[in-house]
């Protein structure tokens, strides 16, 4: 099959984990017998340098023309001055809107090799944490009404909205259950509805939807105890779908219990099977240019790219598989090293990833 890739390498370490996911890109696309076709772009910072926008016109058209997106990360002290709508991140939330991608998909995985890089206690990380946060993203309090007001007895006062439609938590919760009929066939829908009537549609909207999808197990919790429960008993999740703004904070929380932000993949999908897919850290600028930076979460987000936008599974599967046996084998880059491994540099780890794909590994 023949697929289009649009490649945005961004900032700071950006660019050197891009080389090593195109590098797996191609390898994958040789060994399967599929047409990667890639093009490269600007975002972010570079952006700004060449065209004095985070975005420019020409970089959104090709993504819209593509069958995915691949995006490193963006920033840097640089251009940490400029006003807000010319900063590097700007480039992020208009690509984001420009593609009309309403929902981001986090997994948050302690691979068994990794276990002590995890906060939490061995025994409730066992072995190893897999779960899937389903956030909305172009909806809820972040996107709604807001404003400033003069209260009678109090003095200045501020609010924001939050306001969902029925469209807008069905489409999201359809990702979900889809999601997690792809998995372990088990939903948590988190909302607040003992509180928000927001939350009351939500839920309905969701129940009714559950219909449709009666192999999948759905519970729901309120968003202050899904945020106690997932340090408690992280393992009782699999897939939890969730508000913009419940899902900001709870995808961090997962993430972090995973401890190793260099290792975090994601994923934005909107209507259709265009997607974009970036790791979740930043373009870190303390560690950029040094053959340091980790380069698993951006081979992981190719991994998702073949599930999510192109429906490879078994190529994503081969991708993973990759990643776990080079972890298994003792190799970290510096962010997730710890006593007894071996530690190497970006392109090494990149390497040794390919081997395993190739079977040229020992
Ligand atoms: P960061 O994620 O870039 O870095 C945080 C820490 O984690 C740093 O110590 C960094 O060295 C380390 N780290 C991050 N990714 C790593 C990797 N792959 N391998 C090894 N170590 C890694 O966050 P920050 O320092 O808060 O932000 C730096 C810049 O990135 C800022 O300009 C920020 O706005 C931007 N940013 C961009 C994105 C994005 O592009 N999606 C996300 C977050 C931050």
């Amino acid at each position: 099959m023949k697929f289009k890739i649009t490649v945005l390498p961004g900032d700071g370490i950006g660019p050197e984990v891009i080389e090593q996911a195109i590098d797996v890109i191609k390898l994958v696309g040789e060994k399967y017998d599929h047409e990667f076709e890639m093009q490269e772009a600007l975002i972010g910072g570079c952006a700004i340098d060449a065209h004095g926008v985070p975005l420019p016109e020409q970089t959104l058209e090709m993504c819209k023309n593509s069958d995915a997106v691949l995006l490193g990360a963006v920033g840097g002290f640089k251009w940490d001055t400029l006003p807000g709508h010319i900063r590097p991140e700007a480039g992020l939330l208009g690509i984001r809107a420009g593609l009309g991608l309403y929902a981001n998909l986090r997994p948050a995985i302690i691979y068994s090799a990794l276990k002590d890089a995890s906060p939490l206690r061995p025994d409730i990380v066992k072995d190893g944490i897999d779960i899937m946060v389903v956030r909305e993203l172009t909806g809820g309090m972040y996107f709604g009404d807001r404003g400033r007001l003069q209260t009678e007895n109090m003095g200045e006062a501020a609010y924001d909205t939050e306001q969902y439609s029925v469209l807008e938590v069905e489409r999201i919760a359809r990702l979900a259950f889809e999601t997690a009929m792809k998995r372990n066939k088990k939903l948590m829908s988190v909302d607040k509805a003992n509180v928000l009537e927001s939350s009351r549609l939500w839920r309905e909207v969701v129940i009714k939807l559950s219909a449709e999808y009666p192999e999948v197990e759905l519970s729901h919790m309120y968003v202050d105890n899904a945020a106690m429960q997932l340090v408690r008993n992280p393992m009782q999740f699999d897939v939890i779908v969730t508000t913009n703004m419940f899902g900001d904070i709870l995808s961090d929380e997962a993430s972090m219990i995973t401890g190793s932000i260099g290792m975090l993949p994601s994923a934005s999908l909107g209507k259709g099977t265009l997607g974009l897919y970036e790791p979740i850290h930043g373009s870190a600028p303390d560690i950029a240019g040094q053959n340091k930076a980790n380069p698993i979460a951006t081979i992981l987000s190719v991994s998702m790219m073949m599930k999510y936008s192109f429906g490879l599974d078994d190529v994503a599967k081969e991708i993973e598989d990759a990643v776990v046996n080079v972890l298994n084998k003792g190799y970290r880059t510096g962010d997730i090293a710890s006593e007894g491994t071996k530690v190497v540099g970006t392109k090494e780890m990149g390497q040794l990833i390919k081997d395993e794909i190739t079977g040229a590994a020992k």
